[in-house]
């Protein structure tokens, strides 16, 4: 049967001139020897009969699976080059820059002229044609017409003697696979696929299987291909870039396009010409089309940012996390890059290799390269998932944002004695960095003196503030609660004794972090009883400033002593010296201010800022809780534990409110930082938590003008007669609106008219605008 079918498909005349004509092209193919060593190819090429300048031959690499080899003989000596594939098809390349559809036109080029080679090729060393799977074109062969005929009889009986054929190409590189699909023949199409056929190779004109299908508008046939054969749905043409979608929207195949978005094909791929399949349905006036694939919506992704979004990292970080997390083929995580104005980033692995992909952004799009724009972050997660589409794997193993409480949690054991009994003063406290109000200047302009007769009244006004900063606040979030971190054991005598100081040969004295009012801050090491040493800073007080600041050092301590909040900066103990030495944890990015000085481009105001600022204003909210006031909340007193914790430091002008009041009165004026400073401390001297939301207000805006001097060179005096006039400080260009919104609510003249920190905090970590904030910072602080 199978005989008498063969003979009568053979007996074709066009065919036998067909081969005729082709007899000679093909002898000129017979270069390939398949798989032999080094040396025998050499043996060959130089005992070939007639060997000379350009004898050649083509091998199967013996270290590259899919890769080739050239022995070519240049000047009595055997020269090799290695022929790499791309990709699963039939492209390849000698040099970076040459690539090519098919071993034999790569030959072809070759034998045309040198290209760079030693020599051009010349002489073949016969022996077989290349696979048919290194090739562009071929003959006609009986698969391809009893496949074309639809006979799947013939097909079936040549697969089940194991037709050898199964890749080959006709003329027009087309193997049966691609005759099956354009013909819409499924049977035979699925006995090719049972037989082990690639779907996914491409013809001389560059289209898949699954092109045809689309272009001859086979719902069916595309359903073969993509679910039985896992044909690729976004395979591009080499040249024009269309994928399948834009063959079947280009010529207003609905049920085909309806099958491919069933099948999870994206709605918007795009051409090198950078249409999508919607754009061309229109331009072909398909408008139904087009008006389906403009509604069409994709389907929610099942992925979340919380699983591979880490925020702001930078390349060697992200490298650092894939390979502790095992750097596996297709292990993955999206960061935010500060480079380049900002962007998203794809890092994955593969072979070892990490790779970095941008995520670009186009009106409310995202995507890779030339890939197809998608809805969200999310969205481009899910389909590389699914499909590589142009990366070098698909992705597989998220990796999930470390949590970040970036600092240890200092136990209670190594505080100061709770009931310690510091002595009390006044503090005589220094200006602020930047806008130093001089000590005659604050006293000359402060209004506190010559007003001071109108305090009383004052005091019942302020008694209004407390409608409006109830301490029954309602109870922190679990995300921004911290868990406790067990205790670590200090040297016995650093803590058996009553007074609980830090003995001196507990710390170490490393380099200096910065300069405070009254000494150096250095970075130190505390050795504990188990022998550990844990990294701190060490905050001195000089020698000469020892008397007239040593009691407003020892307040400073005092207060921090009774907080323990992962936005504020935790007092670890104090070495009663000399010299006095405060030691706190170390905060490693240091002053807020100074980052921002820096490193502006660093700092993405609607990322980090938010993240800062609704980190500063829960520390607040707790320092409300626990009672206190601040009164020098200022961007020089935050530090930056990470790019995603910043802390609440210098408590030295910071009070506790007494029973049942709510505000402290300050008796005295001093350096005063009369900038950050509420209409009622200028003018009265009282401080409450309403006036710590005006310096907050101040504070938002130095960070999202980058770190300027608020309201530049004026001094105390001008700046105090600017407020009384209703003036405030004016919106900088890198302040968003609804961000100098809230400054401005900070800085109603009425402290009952402010939001408490508890709504700003709120604000902050629940802004729409800024991604997944509240759970990627604020929960990231739960272990
Ligand atoms: P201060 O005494 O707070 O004015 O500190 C002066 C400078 O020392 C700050 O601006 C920081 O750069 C640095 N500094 C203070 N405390 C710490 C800390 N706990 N960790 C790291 N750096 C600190």
């Amino acid at each position: 049967m199978l005989k008498h079918l063969i003979g009568k498909l053979f007996l074709r005349k066009c065919d036998f001139e067909y081969s005729k004509m082709n007899k000679e092209k093909e002898d000129n193919l017979c270069w390939f020897h398949g798989k032999i060593t080094r040396e025998a190819a050499e043996q060959i090429v130089i005992d070939v009969e007639g060997s000379c300048e350009g004898t050649f031959l083509v091998r199967e690499s013996n270290t590259a699976v899919g890769d080739y080899v050239l022995s070519v003989l240049h000047e009595g000596e055997v020269v090799h080059y290695q022929i790499r594939r791309h990709g699963e098809d039939a492209f390849f390349s000698i040099d970076e820059h040459t690539i090519i559809h098919g071993l034999e036109t790569l030959i072809e080029y070759y034998q045309e002229d040198a290209h760079g080679l030693v020599t051009k090729l010349a002489l073949v060393c016969k022996k077989d044609p290349p696979p048919h799977d290194s090739r562009r074109h071929g003959r006609t062969n009986l698969l391809h017409r009893a496949t074309k005929e639809g006979n799947y009889t013939v097909v079936s009986e040549l697969l089940k003697c194991g037709y050898r054929s199964l890749e080959a190409k006709n003329q027009d590189g087309q193997t049966a696979v691609h005759l099956a699909s354009r013909l819409g023949k499924d049977d035979i199409l699925k006995k090719l696929i049972e037989s082990g056929a690639n779907v996914n190779c491409r013809d001389t004109a560059g289209y898949t299987p699954l092109h045809y299908a689309c272009q001859s508008n086979l719902p069916n046939t595309v359903r073969v291909l993509v679910q039985v054969g896992y044909a690729n749905i976004q395979a591009r043409n080499s040249e024009t870039g269309w994928v399948p979608l834009h063959e079947a929207a280009s010529r207003g195949h609905k049920e085909v396009v309806k099958v491919l978005l069933s099948l999870n094909a994206p709605v918007n791929p795009r051409t090198v010409a950078n249409d999508t399949p919607a754009d061309l349905a229109r331009r072909n006036s398909h408008l139904e089309c087009a008006r389906m694939l403009r509604n069409y919506k994709s389907p929610p992704p099942k992925t979340h940012k919380k699983e591979w979004y880490h925020g702001t990292l930078d390349r060697n970080e992200a490298i650092a996390l894939l390979k502790e997390y095992g750097n596996r083929d297709g292990t993955f995580l999206i960061r935010y890059s500060d480079r380049n104005g900002g962007m998203y980033v794809l890092t994955t692995i593969h072979a070892e290799q990490p790779y970095h992909f941008q995520i670009k952004t186009q009106d409310t799009y995202f995507f890779i390269d030339d890939g197809p724009y998608l809805d969200s972050l999310e969205h481009v997660i899910e389909h590389y998932s699914h499909l590589s589409d142009g990366l070098p794997i698909t992705l597989q193993y998220p990796v999930p944002p470390k949590p970040k409480p970036p600092v240890p949690e200092m136990p209670p054991s190594l505080l100061l004695n709770g009931s310690s009994t510091l002595p009390s003063r006044h503090a005589l406290r220094r200006s602020p960095n930047r806008s130093p109000v001089s000590p005659a200047s604050s006293a000359g302009v402060s209004p506190s003196h010559s007003r001071r007769g109108s305090l009383t009244t004052n005091a019942n006004n302020n008694s209004q503030l407390d409608k409006n900063h109830n301490t029954e606040s309602p109870p922190v979030p679990c995300s921004l609660r911290v868990p406790p971190i067990p205790p670590i054991p200090l040297l016995p005598e650093t803590r058996s004794a009553p007074s609980d100081f830090i003995s001196r040969e507990a710390l170490v004295l490393g380099q200096v972090l910065g300069e405070g009012e009254f000494g150096s801050v250095y970075k130190g090491k505390l050795l504990t009883t188990e022998g550990k040493q844990i990294d701190v800073a060490i905050k001195t007080l000089h020698q000469e400033h020892v008397d007239a600041n040593r009691d407003e050092f020892l307040r400073e301590a005092k207060v921090m002593m009774g907080l323990c909040h992962h936005c504020i900066v935790r007092l670890i103990g104090v070495s009663k010296g000399p010299p006095l030495l405060m030691v706190q944890e170390l905060v490693p990015l240091g002053s807020m201010l100074a980052y921002l000085l820096e490193f502006p481009d660093r700092v993405n105001p609607n990322y980090e800022l938010k993240v800062w600022a609704s980190q500063i204003a829960c520390g607040m909210k707790y320092l409300e809780e626990q009672r206190f006031v601040h009164r020098d909340l200022a961007a020089r007193n935050i530090l930056l534990a990470s790019r995603h914790q910043a802390k609440i430091s210098d408590f030295g002008l910071s009070r506790a409110l007494g029973g049942g009041q709510e505000y402290y009165r300050a008796t005295r004026g001093g350096r005063w930082p009369i900038k950050w400073y509420a209409p009622e401390s200028y003018n009265f001297g009282t401080f409450s938590h309403a006036s710590d939301v005006w310096s907050f207000g101040v504070t938002l805006w130095e960070m999202f003008s980058y770190g300027k001097q608020p309201y530049g060179e004026k001094r105390g005096v001008e700046v105090i007669q600017l407020i009384e006039k209703g003036e405030r400080l004016a919106q900088t260009p890198s302040c968003p609106n609804e961000v100098y919104r809230i400054m401005e609510r900070c800085w109603a003249y009425q402290p009952k008219d402010r939001p408490t920190f508890n709504e700003l905090m709120e604000i902050f970590s629940s802004d729409p605008e800024y991604i997944n904030i509240k759970e990627l910072v604020l929960e990231s602080t739960i272990s």
